[in-house]
């Protein structure tokens, strides 16, 4: 198992397939993008593969979630979902994208052994679209998300950020059509890890902004702490049922006490939090030849070191180096 210094047990592991994105969502990415990974100190995907493998059988890991950057670049995609579906301990699969490009590749996905999907989908208005992540694909996320659909990558769960001043009063108008839809969606609160560091808690739109915002339209009953469960979302019944809503207030209502998460980055690192400051290196430990038991090993002692929460709230915070685009969210 993958157990902390305060009993929690990791059993999720969210794995950036690459740190590059065709997008520049403003609360992620700069206009000119970042330096991104030189290609040998990314993982390849045998090395992927293998990791993953020594989670599922010997760290107790249940769950992976695929992400990045923007993990549908990543040429060998599909062949890693279906070598992670052929292993003997086949965990639940899902991928966290932009939704470019999911048109193509939503059936292939599918039959490949994903699960499921999360699109990342801010507003409904193509033209805030474009000044939310300066490209004009609108288009393409929703064609990508029907795709997502008919294929069957369900429940297909839709990732809001909302961001003053852009599309901060899209609140009800996202949920009335993800209902319509067929989508569960999930708002995430703006957090401070953008590499260029424009976050401002005064300025952002807050989970009570947003229930306040839903409720001027939808009645909202809380869905009970049992159903939660690790889950970072707490979730609502929209009407009375069946479709839920989301929010993920990860600065306003942390939930790290619960957290069930570990994270690999492309090139190879483990970290124990997002907002964690160290990592430790799972690359130079493969590519030294360690056998997996010495891997699981280094693994754990990693988890070990796990802080009790994000310090987001502590005076002393500093955001981490790694921006959210190469942790993978
Ligand atoms: N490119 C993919 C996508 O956008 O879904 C996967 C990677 S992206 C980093 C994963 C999720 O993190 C997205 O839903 C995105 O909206 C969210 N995200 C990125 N930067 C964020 C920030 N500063 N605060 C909160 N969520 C953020
Ligand atoms: Fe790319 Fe996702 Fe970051 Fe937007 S949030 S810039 S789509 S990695």
């Amino acid at each position: 198992m993958l157990i902390d210094t305060y009993g929690r047990v990791a059993t999720d592991l969210r794995v950036s397939l690459t740190d590059r994105c065709n997008l520049r969502c403003t609360y992620c990415m700069p206009e000119e993008g970042l330096q991104w990974l030189a290609k040998p100190d990314l993982l390849s995907d045998d090395e992927i593969v293998r990791l993953i493998d020594i989670a599922v059988t010997s760290l107790g890991i249940e769950e992976v979630r695929f992400t990045g950057g923007e993990p549908l670049l990543r040429p060998g995609l599909v062949g890693i979902v279906e070598r992670i579906a052929g292993l003997a301990s086949r965990p639940r699969m899902s991928l966290t994208t932009n939704g470019i490009g999911l048109k193509r590749t939503a059936a292939a996905l599918k039959a490949a052994g994903l699960d499921r999907v999360n699109v990342s989908l801010d507003t409904l208005r193509p033209d805030v679209f474009k000044a939310l992540t300066r490209r004009d694909r609108h288009k393409d996320v929703i064609e990508g998300l029907r795709a997502a659909h008919d294929a069957g990558l369900t429940p297909v769960k839709v990732n809001t950020v909302l961001m003053p001043g852009l599309n901060h009063d899209e609140a009800p108008d996202l949920l009335a059509w993800a209902v319509e839809h067929g989508y569960e969606l999930r708002f995430i609160e703006q957090m401070p890890l953008d590499a260029q560091h424009g976050w401002k808690r005064e300025g952002m739109v807050t989970a009570a902004d947003i229930l306040a915002s839903l409720r001027t339209r939808f009645e909202l009953t809380p869905e009970g702490d049992r159903e939660r469960g690790s889950a970072p979302a707490e979730r609502w019944i929209v009407d009375g049922g069946p479709h839920r809503v989301g929010v993920i207030a990860s600065v306003t209502r942390p939930f790290c006490a619960a957290c069930d998460r570990t994270r690999l980055t492309a090139d190879g690192q483990i970290r124990t939090c997002l907002f964690a400051t160290e990592e430790t290196d799972l690359r130079e430990a493969l590519r030294s030849g360690a056998p997996d038991e010495e891997i699981a090993r280094v693994w754990r002692l990693a988890m070990w070191g796990k802080k009790a929460g994000s310090g987001l709230d502590d005076p002393s915070f500093l955001q981490p180096e790694r921006p959210m685009s190469a942790i993978g969210g």
